[in-house]
């Protein structure tokens, strides 16, 4: 049995440097400004230049939808949950599922990064990202 990431390319348990207390997002930023998520390397989506830096994105955003999903064909995950659409501080748009905390979710609320336990396909116990709402 092993705890590792589920996703550990696209996220760390070990914060940003400007938000040390959440998990970092693990995308990249352009010379031109741009910040995308997940990190790539086939060239930014502004400006179209290829020599683009991995970086950590802060576990920090706004959320800006969410929807209640009742029924999922997926076998390994257990409806309901909610998903959420998040503008990261950062910029990026991520979408993904939302700790619920018996509160509905409502546009422009704060929500944080953590990493809670799942298990795999294969049974294995894993950590995987989600947003709460921030204490
Ligand atoms: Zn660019």
């Amino acid at each position: 049995m092993t705890t590792g990431l589920l996703k550990p390319a696209l996220y760390r348990e070990a914060g940003s440097d400007a938000d040390p207390a959440h998990p970092a997002l693990l995308g990249g930023a352009c010379g031109c400004g741009h910040v995308f998520f997940p990190m790539q390397n086939f060239g930014c989506e502004r400006c179209g230049r290829t020599d683009l830096s991995p970086r950590a994105l802060t576990g920090r955003g706004r959320l800006l939808a969410s929807a209640r999903v009742h029924l999922h064909a997926g076998k390994h995950r257990h409806a309901p949950f909610t998903v959420g659409s998040i503008a990261l501080e950062d910029g990026p748009i991520v979408r993904t599922i939302l700790v619920d905390d018996g509160v509905p979710f409502q546009a422009g609320d704060a929500l944080t990064a953590t990493l809670v336990d799942v298990h795999d396909a294969d049974g294995n116990l894993r950590r995987d990202l989600r947003f709460q709402r921030e204490a």
